[in-house]
């Protein structure tokens, strides 16, 4: 139940009291370009398939991302 989240620096502020990174529905971080997904990140409910769907929110939210900014 613990986030393994301490390669995450703190002064990066993303991370909320419990380790967890926080993220919005796009699976964004408070960094530009910065994702998160899974158990890592601060959503109810850790289950495989809530990663897995995370997991393709992220890599979609990577490619607008690249789109827009590159
Ligand atoms: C005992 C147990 C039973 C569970 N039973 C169920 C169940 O029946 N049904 C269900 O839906 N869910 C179940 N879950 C939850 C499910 O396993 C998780 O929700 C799911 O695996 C989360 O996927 P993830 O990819 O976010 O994280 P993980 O599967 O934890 O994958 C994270 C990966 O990152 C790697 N990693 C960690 N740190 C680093 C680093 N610094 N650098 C590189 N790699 C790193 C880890 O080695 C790991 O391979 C169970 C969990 C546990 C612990």
């Amino acid at each position: 139940m613990k986030p393994n989240t301490e390669f995450v620096p703190d002064e990066w502020n993303i991370k909320n009291s419990y380790g967890e990174i926080v993220v919005n529905k796009l699976c964004e971080t408070n960094i530009p370009g910065l994702f998160a997904a899974g158990d890592v990140t601060d959503i109810p409910y850790k289950q495989i398939g809530i990663a897995v769907g995370q997991g393709i929110i992220a890599a979609l939210s990577v490619v607008n991302y690249i789109n827009r900014n590159l």
